[in-house]
């Protein structure tokens, strides 16, 4: 059997290898390192691919939120609602911009931002909702967009984890997770569903004049060379990480295809368990395999445990040469640079309750059948004793 992996890159170079390397040693000849030509054409690919009007590239995830918000104008003081549990960067950017992160509770289905806990929170000085779509599932956009349009409220996506997934409104129609905010934000770090091979980001939006406005913040808010027009920030999507990703995106519906099923053997060997709550599914239409509806890209695969000792479940997996992930272990409004005195323990049942019980499998393009049941084999003999 191959060595089991979190994240499998090389696997997944194999199938890229003939158009990424003579593309990386043509950037190379031409030493078209920074804005080269590969950087507009990936821009427009995905554009194309999202079916968004704007893609705007820069240097990583965390600084795709950042520009997002800069580019809305957000002002210091204003209240941006997030969800607790999530990967810090969310939160981090609000409170760097001195905007006040407002954390709330998230589903105990999906994991993702709880429409009620939002509406609890919205105050007179409430300007953003922030919702991240979590493991590779989006958000209920539907009511995120309602709420935001009643009381006035931009909405980011942080899409950083969703890139491919489709959002299914009540009237059928789909769209992209990313496209449907105000603007979203995107990460191509390596680990990605769309990762490059080094840090790459980006911001999409439908707004031509955010999108104008965004484009002038990534290059030092410069409209005109060496015009300053704003306070901008320097971050580019380097042309090597581009060529990456353009030889990947033409794959990205059969890599997150490959996650489906192997998100769907491991459903199949979880079924029914009484200790295991494999990952719920949006859609009713995907009975358990997403091939149609692409309601989840299975960034991670997520199980949630009942009266399991995890601790032991992740040491018994390591001893078996078999890694995993606890994402996330700590609530952000429990870590030391977020605590808030507004914030009350009751108010967050769900997240404080996810982060004692979730346990991530390895999830990638490359896992076969013999490391997929190997891995079921393993956590089942574990809790079945
Ligand atoms: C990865 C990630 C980010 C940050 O992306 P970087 O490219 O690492 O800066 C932000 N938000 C979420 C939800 C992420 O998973």
């Amino acid at each position: 059997m191959r060595k089991i992996q979190m994240v499998d890159l090389k696997g997944q170079y194999s199938g890229i290898k003939d158009i990424v390397n003579p593309d990386i040693q043509e950037i190379i000849d031409n030493a078209s390192f920074i804005n080269g030509p590969k950087v507009h054409e990936f821009q427009k690919n995905l554009e194309t691919y999202l079916n968004v009007k704007h893609v705007i590239p820069c240097a990583n995830g965390t600084d795709a939120l950042q520009i997002a918000m800069m580019g809305l104008g957000l002002k210091p003081g204003d209240e941006v609602i997030t969800a607790d549990f999530t990967f810090a960067a969310t939160v981090e950017v609000i409170a760097l911009l001195q905007l006040t992160p407002v954390l709330v509770d998230v589903n105990p289905d999906d994991f993702n931002i709880s429409i009620e806990a939002i509406k609890n929170a919205i105050t007179p000085k409430t300007k953003a909702i922030v919702p991240v779509h979590l493991f590779g599932q989006p958000a209920n956009m539907e009511a995120i967009m309602a709420l935001a349009e009643a009381h006035n409220l931009y909405v980011i996506e942080d899409n950083a984890q969703a890139i491919g997934a489709n959002f299914t409104f009540s009237n059928g129609q789909k769209a992209k997770a990313g496209t449907i905010g105000h603007v979203a934000s995107t990460s191509f770090f390596p680990s990605k569903n769309l990762g490059c091979y080094g840090d790459g980001g980006a911001i999409f939006t439908n707004n031509d004049e955010l999108a104008h406005t965004i484009r002038g913040i990534v290059n030092h808010g410069m409209y005109e060379r060496y015009h300053h027009d704003v306070v901008g920030v320097n971050s580019r999507l380097d042309s090597i990480q581009a060529a990456v990703l353009n030889a990947k995106l033409p794959h990205l519906d059969s890599y997150n295809k490959a996650r489906q099923t192997a998100a769907a053997k491991y459903d199949t060997a979880f079924k029914n368990h009484p200790n295991i709550e494999t990952p719920y599914r949006k859609s009713a239409s995907c009975a358990g395999n997403c091939d149609t509806c692409d309601c989840h890209v299975f960034h991670q695969y997520t199980l949630k445990l009942n009266g399991v000792n995890r601790d032991g479940l992740v040491a018994f997996l390591n001893e078996n040469n078999i890694p995993c992930g606890v994402y996330y272990p700590i609530p952000l409004h429990k870590q030391k640079a977020y605590q808030d005195a507004r914030y009350n323990e009751a108010d967050f049942p769900v997240t404080n309750d996810l982060v004692q019980r979730v346990i991530s499998l390895p999830m990638h393009t490359e896992l076969d059948d013999e490391q997929i049941n190997f891995i079921t084999s393993k956590v089942l003999e574990y809790i079945n004793g």
